[in-house]
């Protein structure tokens, strides 16, 4: 039976993997670390003593290619979602707390009600927002939402840096656009879903699960070092210091970030500036009441997570962000001060442990440039296809992305033996 080649085991790679395995293809998934998730995982940090996620990760209910990835990994209910699509936040300046309650139905009239808007945004203001639906390929979002006032700074701000890890001045106004279209215009599509057990348990480890019960092989510390192509097609893969050849009908889809996919393939000129995200992680001795998710204006603190006994907050787009490549410990310290404000928590209760992880390169900088480079998922050859967070999927970098570029990239090679996405005519 043809083998397609799955080089990267990252929420695409797993998402290629999956559906070119439902398709019929024998697959093998080639995955550097000894671990699956990529950015995307869970691990037991020594630290806190604990399991945690690598950073906390927003998925919302309309995101259908996490949907149709987590059926097909036999595990639609492994995201729970929330019983409406509310979002608390506070603003520790001022004090203010408020909730934007995004109604749910295909008309969006939730702006029209003070107590669903941000406090202080006023409807008008939030009316000048509508540019952003019409917004050119060089808009940022804040050239589309102006001028700049309390809608952009109350809504916009914290929608961009959760979704395009990028203050709205930097990042691409139509990638922003996707997935207001997609998810955010109606609330039964942006109820926020939490992963009761972490993203590993998930998103990552059904996978693997559904992957073995079809026949996969998944390759851990396995390094994809090089391609060898001739003619129009990939004849093998330089894994470590083996070469791997393929059959005739053999496929190859590449499913890693951008830097490692222009080495392997510099056709793609995958873009490569990245925005980093800082996550702060505090243990405390035990379980505190609060919302699962609270967003923080005027603060480092952007989003706030509880989980029970351990709360972790997120700061998007950390290269941006003043103070935030302070002194570890000091940080930690304002970080608790913020989070304890946030959640009204009596100065008693104290983290037992406390961890910063800063991916550096949580995601590529998604400017209107960049976005305009990404890389197509198919390419010159016709048994290799692309896929990954920054390849052109239409969609920001996210987790949404990311299954939807492994699930365009398995429809692309189609069905074992059509030899390709050249010769299948399966280009669009
Ligand atoms: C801290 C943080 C918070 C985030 N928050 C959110 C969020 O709230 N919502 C959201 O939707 N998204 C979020 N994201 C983004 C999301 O995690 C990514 O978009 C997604 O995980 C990218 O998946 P991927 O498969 O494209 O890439 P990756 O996860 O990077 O997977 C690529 C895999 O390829 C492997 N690899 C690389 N080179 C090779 C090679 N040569 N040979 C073999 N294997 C190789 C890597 O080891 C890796 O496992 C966040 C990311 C981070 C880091």
């Amino acid at each position: 039976m043809p083998t397609a080649h799955v080089v990267g085991a990252g929420i695409a790679g797993l998402s290629a993997a999956l559906a070119l395995a439902e398709a019929g293809w024998q697959v093998i998934v080639w995955e550097m670390a000894r671990h699956a998730g990529g950015r995307c995982r869970s691990y037991h940090d020594a630290t806190l003593g604990c399991r945690i996620d690598n950073g906390n990760h927003l998925v919302l209910s309309g995101n259908r290619s996490v949907a149709a990835y987590l059926a097909r990994a036999g595990a639609p209910g492994a995201l729970v979602a929330a019983p409406a699509a509310h979002f608390p936040f506070v603003d520790l300046a001022s004090g203010a707390r408020w909730a934007v309650r995004i109604n749910d139905g295909p008309l969006p009239w939730w702006p029209l009600a003070a107590a669903r808007r941000p406090a202080g945004v006023g409807l008008g203001a939030f009316a000048r927002s509508l540019p952003l639906l019409w917004a050119g390929a060089g808009a940022t979002i804040a050239d589309a939402v102006r001028p700049a006032g309390p809608a952009l700074t109350r809504f916009w701000e914290p929608m961009s840096l959760a979704v395009m890890n990028l203050p709205p001045a930097l990042a691409s106004a139509r990638l922003m656009r996707a997935t207001v279209i997609e998810a955010w215009r109606d609330g039964r599509l942006c109820r926020p879903l939490f992963a009761p057990h972490g993203l590993g348990p998930a998103l990552v480890e059904p996978a693997l699960g559904a992957l073995a019960r079809h026949g996969a092989t998944v390759r851990f510390g396995a390094q994809v070092k090089g391609l060898a192509a001739s003619g129009r097609r990939v004849e093998a893969l330089a894994v470590g210091g083996e070469t791997v050849p393929l059959g005739p009908g053999d496929a190859v889809v590449l499913a890693v970030p951008p830097a490692r996919m222009n080495a392997l393939w510099p056709e793609a000129r995958a873009p490569e500036e990245a925005s980093s995200i800082l996550n702060a992680h505090f243990r405390l001795a035990a379980p505190v009441a609060g919302p699962p998710l609270l967003g923080v204006t005027s603060a480092r603190t952007q989003w706030i997570f509880v989980k029970g006994e351990v709360v972790s907050l997120t700061i998007s787009a950390a290269g941006f962000v003043e103070g935030a490549d302070t002194e570890e410990n000091a940080l930690l310290a304002t970080l608790w001060a913020e989070t304890r404000a946030a959640l009204g928590l009596p100065p008693a209760v104290a983290p037992v442990a406390a961890r910063l992880v800063h991916e550096r390169r949580a995601t590529f900088l998604q400017t209107p440039a960049n976005a305009a480079r990404r890389a197509q998922p198919l390419t010159a050859l016709a048994n290799l296809v692309l896929a990954g967070d920054h390849v052109a999927t239409g969609l920001p970098a996210t987790i949404e992305g990311a299954a939807r570029s492994g699930e365009t990239a398995a429809r692309l090679l189609g069905s074992p033996g059509s030899q390709g996405h050249a010769a299948s005519g399966s280009a669009g």
